[in-house]
């Protein structure tokens, strides 16, 4: 099992954004030689595209998705392995306008892992300048406390059936607002008695959105219903829209 290194806690917000892998362990960063030739002031993008957003409080809405390239984690459950190599470099600037072209006022930047690059950090606070609701959906691997306060987090905790719970920088719940979001997905009923742990130990419920989802294929969504009236806290269930939408396995929808 690899393991994932908190960065050291000087306060310095600029120095976090501008090397976020280097908080990671040498073998995770092996996994992120696609962004090696990367230029300063330039991102990796997989894709960039409109659709309905499938998960979160803002499912069922149109969004505008920057799919950044590389992630350090290799979830067992992942439905975007092709976006840890595959991706096309784009000055700032550039990925900013075609954000702006495509025009809905929500934005998602997600990945692969999206705070592996520097210049997201600059990205997310040019969007929401502009006046975009800026989501970003983080594996939970990378300490967000360089992301701009006016960003929605969704913030994975990685349970031990994804087979990378041991990469949660567990700093980051401390630092959940009420406008982030967390989110567990959930292989089994080991996973779901696993989270509730975590929900309980960080006062989850009462701070923030907590969204669980079904691993597809692994978990029917319905048992996992089942469990959450039973355990008659308030956990958003995710239904995965765009999957339903489009099928499992559709890209760029
Ligand atoms: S963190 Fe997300 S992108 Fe990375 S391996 Fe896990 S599911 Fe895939």
């Amino acid at each position: 099992m690899v393991r994932a290194v908190e960065q050291p806690g000087s306060g310095d917000l600029e120095n976090k954004a501008s090397t976020p892998a280097l908080g990671l362990a040498p073998e995770l960063r092996r996994r992120l030689k696609p962004l090696d030739s990367k230029p300063a002031g330039t991102l990796l993008v997989h894709e960039i595209y409109r659709s309905i957003q499938g998960e979160s409080t803002f499912a069922g809405l149109p969004c505008v998705f920057v799919r950044l390239t590389a992630c350090q984690m290799r979830c067992g459950y992942c439905d975007t392995v092709h976006a840890f190599t595959q991706g096309r470099v784009w000055a700032l600037e550039d990925v900013v306008a075609e954000v702006e072209r495509l025009g809905d006022p929500l934005v998602e930047l997600t990945g692969g892992e999206p705070l592996l690059q520097p210049e997201a950090y600059p990205l997310m606070t040019r969007l929401l300048d502009l006046g975009k609701t800026v989501l970003l959906e983080t594996g939970g691997g990378i300490d967000t406390r360089a992301v701009d306060p006016r960003v929605r987090i969704i913030l994975d905790v990685k349970t031990p059936g994804s087979g990378e719970s041991e990469g949660n920088v567990w700093s980051n719940l401390d630092r959940i607002r009420p406008t982030d979001e967390v989110k567990f997905v959930l292989l089994d009923r080991g996973d779901f008695d696993w989270a509730l742990e975590v929900i309980e130990k960080h006062a989850l419920t009462g701070r923030c959105g907590v969204l669980v989802s079904a691993v597809h294929g692994a978990l029917h969504p319905r048992t996992l219903a089942e469990w959450i009236l039973e355990s008659r806290l308030p956990l958003r269930l995710q239904l995965q829209l765009h999957k339903l939408l489009w099928g499992a396995d559709a890209r760029g929808v």
